[in-house]
């Protein structure tokens, strides 16, 4: 259960951004866009899940020519002899704690400062980062913050329309600091909703207590709530947990995982043995 780690660069395509529209409200602290990028030169063949590399010219601090970075495939077509990508991207600040100074995410302001029109250079499409198991009996837990969802959904799709017949159970822990912000979970685009008569599937969303205030996001609370099902599955030994999105998940989900395992060292024992058995996946950015 490995994540592709090696990127070639090389052929990069040129795509035409043909949308980009904010998700998150006006008011909410995160901005995070939808955008579209069209792709003329065929064959692109890509898929839901997938990531592709966004190349951005310099001259950059560190002297690189390109910074690359990766975004996941939400949805990928073919419409009128072209392909269209949709991917979801967080405009991504730091906030030096010291000087103050605001640090803006090269790519991600790159991307979500695009205008329809603009021209961007990517470069992949590399595989989905995460393996589903083989064995149909096996029991899956996903859990996904923001953007994190987008692998999730191909996961799932992957799961139920591809293989089928998937006897081991699957739940997904999902959350965002708004319930409108929560991202291809809306009316128009929950195709989670597709796979909620699998007696196999069930999902759990998780919003922020105080969205505008930028809280934390409750998703230790909506896992702490199922912590015996979580506790039983992860004693399970054709287990396999899979975590997506911001990188501050990690400390809410570690929190959550010592409180439903009774204790710190209990906890600590059970993630070495799903890393060691590679049953434990992180996509953190
Ligand atoms: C497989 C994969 C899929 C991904 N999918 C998505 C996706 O679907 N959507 C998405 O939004 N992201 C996704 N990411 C994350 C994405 O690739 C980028 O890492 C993210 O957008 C930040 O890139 P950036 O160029 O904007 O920030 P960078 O310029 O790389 O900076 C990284 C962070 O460090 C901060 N920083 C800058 N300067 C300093 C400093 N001096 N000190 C400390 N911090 C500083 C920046 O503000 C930023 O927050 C994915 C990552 C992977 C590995």
């Amino acid at each position: 259960m490995k994540l592709q780690r090696d990127y070639d660069t090389q052929n990069p395509t040129p795509a035409i951004v043909t949308m980009n529209v904010r998700l998150t409200p006006a008011e909410s602290v995160e901005d995070v866009r939808e955008l579209t990028l069209r792709i003329d030169r065929l064959p692109y063949p890509c898929a839901a899940g997938q990531s592709i590399g966004v190349l951005v010219s310099g001259p950059h601090d560190f002297g690189n020519e390109h910074h690359m970075r990766l975004y996941t495939i939400a949805e990928c077509r073919i419409a009128g002899g072209r392909s269209f990508i949709d991917i979801c991207v967080r405009r991504c600040d730091y906030l030096d704690p010291i000087n103050g100074e605001r640090y803006p995410g090269i790519a991600s302001h790159y991307l979500c400062d695009q205008t329809v029109g603009g021209t961007v250079t990517l470069v992949g499409p590399y595989p989905m980062p995460f393996d589903v198991p083989d064995d149909v009996t096996s029991n899956i837990i996903m859990i996904g913050v923001g953007t994190g969802i987008a692998p999730f959904r191909a996961f799932i799709k992957r799961i139920y329309d591809e293989i089928g017949g998937w006897k081991g159970q699957v739940r997904l822990f999902y959350g965002a600091q708004t319930g409108l912000e929560m991202l291809y979970m809306n009316d128009k685009k929950c195709d989670l909703t597709n796979y909620f008569d699998q007696d196999t599937f069930r999902a759990f969303e998780a919003v922020s207590p105080r969205p505008h205030m930028g809280d934390e996001i409750s998703l230790d609370k909506s896992i702490e709530e199922r912590g015996e099902e979580v506790w039983s599955l992860l004693n399970q030994p054709n287990t396999y947990v899979y975590v997506a999105g911001l990188s501050r998940i990690k400390e809410v989900l570690e929190r959550a995982m010592t409180k439903i395992a009774g204790g710190e060292k209990k906890w600590r024992l059970k993630k070495r043995e799903l890393i060691a058995g590679e049953r434990w996946s992180e996509l953190l950015y």
